[in-house]
């Protein structure tokens, strides 16, 4: 059986992020979702909401074999714990590699067994950031077109009356 680990910071959760989930479970016979709790040092959302706002996601995009785990140690710990021996990542613009290369090719040092493999993302989710989604969201702005609605609404909460 193939597992399959999409680990991430997920703050929040973009349709970026969730089209990953939907294209692995067709490659993959199982996903597991790995939320980072130390990848930022003051997220917007607390690694709980973070997990809450991606299996609410998930659910109203109708999946329900996905299960979502927040992780504070290395991934590649958590992938063996979970029986997964791939890392799903997503690429979007030529600096990701970069970086992806770097993580890539530590985790490979620390597990040699577990294998990166990278998805080119989709054209409409190519500028895509949940960076750039906090800003839009922080100053008022309409983010419903990049976000699973879970995550829009709980933006809008959040920033209610700080915009
Ligand atoms: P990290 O801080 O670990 O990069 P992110 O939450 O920013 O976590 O991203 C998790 C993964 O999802 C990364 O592999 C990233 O490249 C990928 N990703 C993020 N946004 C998109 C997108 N719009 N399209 C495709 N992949 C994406």
């Amino acid at each position: 059986m193939s597992i399959a680990l999409h680990p991430g910071s997920f703050d929040p959760p973009t349709l970026g992020h969730l089209d990953l989930v939907l294209r692995g479970r067709k490659l993959f016979d199982r996903i597991h979702v790995v939320v980072g709790v130390n990848s930022r040092k003051s997220p917007l959302f607390s690694a709980e909401e973070r997990v809450e706002l991606f299996v609410a996601s998930l659910v109203a995009a109708g999946i329900h074999d996905v299960e979502v785990h927040a992780w504070g140690g290395l991934t590649v710990e958590i992938a063996r714990r979970l029986g997964a021996t791939v890392l799903l990542r997503g690429l979007r613009q030529a600096g990701d590699f970069e970086a992806e290369q770097s993580i890539a090719l530590m985790n490979r040092r620390l597990a040699p067994g577990i294998e990166t493999v990278y998805l080119p993302s989709r054209e409409e989710h190519l500028g895509l950031t949940s960076t750039l989604v906090r800003d839009i969201a922080g100053m008022g702005g309409d983010v419903s077109a990049f976000v699973p609605s879970p995550v829009a609404q709980a933006l809008r909460d959040r920033f209610q009356g700080k915009a």
